[in-house]
């Protein structure tokens, strides 16, 4: 398992809060209007300075809608310039034309991400809270195929839609997509309780996207759901098979946790090890990136497994997994206790119990 209290592995910065969409589950509350104290361009290009010092850590340029900034193009060809493997994700609206996602590669993105939560148009559209999502959403999909344009689906489960996962996979087989990103809710933001599953759920879809992976023309990884790696190193420990396609992103993912081969720029600078994790490390404008990531004490916490309470403390697979820090946080207001959406029982756990 890699090292990662130097640098991560993925830096997600989140260029502004404004979005013309109003999705159900939405991390970040987004509103139309951008922040007046969202970092300035110069701040910006500073920022990228910073990352860079880390090596070449992958760089997503997220939101909020990036698109909602008229520096977005700047600030990636500044990105790719430096030698960032630079991605973005912008939302399907219609400042989402074919001109600018021409635009976004001519300028070097290596992939660009866009979020399909529903199946159909009215399944997308209602979760996106805006009519028209789903349309410009393939229209985006098949513009990026047709430039030869690498493209990645991101996909929020909710009880709303477990039920019809596989036929978001085919939509994403079918667009050509290279991998296809499973979000697991962390109720935060205008994510309700409600539509999360429940620990014996979670495995139920981990079992859906482990047999989705082995016949499937993408790669898959999860966030928030670290232990959906638990759930493939058992299949693997009782010899079935995984996907075989190359390196797949679950090997790449290994270890990575919030504040751990992870780190999250907000839109006005705060550092968290995770959106989902608001728990600021600093604030950029006053602190340097390395130093809150590789110094602070709370990036340093979230990269000892030992340190965490309950079952994942003392769970066999706390370095490949260690549950979910932000879903901890959010559920129990503790970001070490246990990941409650795990049925697991640890090794340790069962001889604790019977020997009592
Ligand atoms: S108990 Fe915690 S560390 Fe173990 S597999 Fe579950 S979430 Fe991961």
């Amino acid at each position: 398992m890699r090292d990662f209290s130097q640098a991560p592995f993925l830096v997600i910065w989140e260029l502004t809060q404004a979005c013309d969409l109003a999705c159900r589950h939405c991390r970040a509350s987004a509103r139309p209007e951008r922040d007046p104290a969202e970092l300035s361009t110069a701040e910006a290009l500073g920022v990228l300075r910073q990352i860079r010092e880390f090596g070449e850590p992958l760089l997503v340029f997220t939101g909020g809608d990036p698109l909602k900034r008229a520096d977005l193009f700047e600030l990636v060809r500044a990105s790719v310039a430096m030698g960032l493997r630079t991605t973005v994700t912008p939302s399907a609206t219609p400042l989402l034309t074919p001109e600018a996602i021409s635009e976004l590669q001519a300028s070097g993105i290596s992939r660009m991400a866009v979020s399909l939560d529903g199946w159909d148009t009215q399944s997308h559209d209602s979760f996106r809270q805006v009519d028209g999502s789903y349309a410009l959403t393939m229209r985006a999909l098949a513009h990026a195929a047709s430039i030869g344009l690498e493209t990645q689906i991101n996909t929020t489960v909710t009880r709303h839609n477990r039920e019809h996962l596989l036929k978001i996979a085919d939509l994403a087989a079918s667009s050509g997509a290279k991998l296809w990103s499973v979000f697991f809710l962390v109720v935060t933001g205008r994510a309700l309780a409600g539509d999360d599953l429940t620990a014996e759920e979670y495995e139920q879809v981990f079992e859906l996207l482990y047999q989705v992976s082995l016949a499937a023309p993408f790669d898959i990884k999860t966030t928030e759901a670290q232990h959906y790696r638990r759930f493939v190193a058992q299949k693997k420990k009782a010899g079935q098979s995984v996907a075989t396609h190359g390196p797949t992103m679950i090997q790449r993912q290994a270890g990575i946790n919030d504040g751990k081969g992870f780190v999250f720029i907000s839109h006005t600078g705060e550092i968290f090890p995770s959106g989902f994790l608001e728990i600021s490390a600093g604030n950029i404008r006053r602190i340097s990136l390395t130093e809150a990531y590789r110094s602070s004490p709370l990036f340093q916490v979230l990269r000892q497994p030992d340190e965490l309470g309950g079952k994942c403390g003392v769970c066999e697979y706390r370095n490949l997994c260690g549950g979910s820090r932000s879903r901890a946080y959010a559920t129990s207001g503790d970001f070490l206790a246990e990941d409650p959406r795990c049925v697991y029982v640890p090794k340790e756990a069962t001889t604790l119990a019977a020997g009592r």
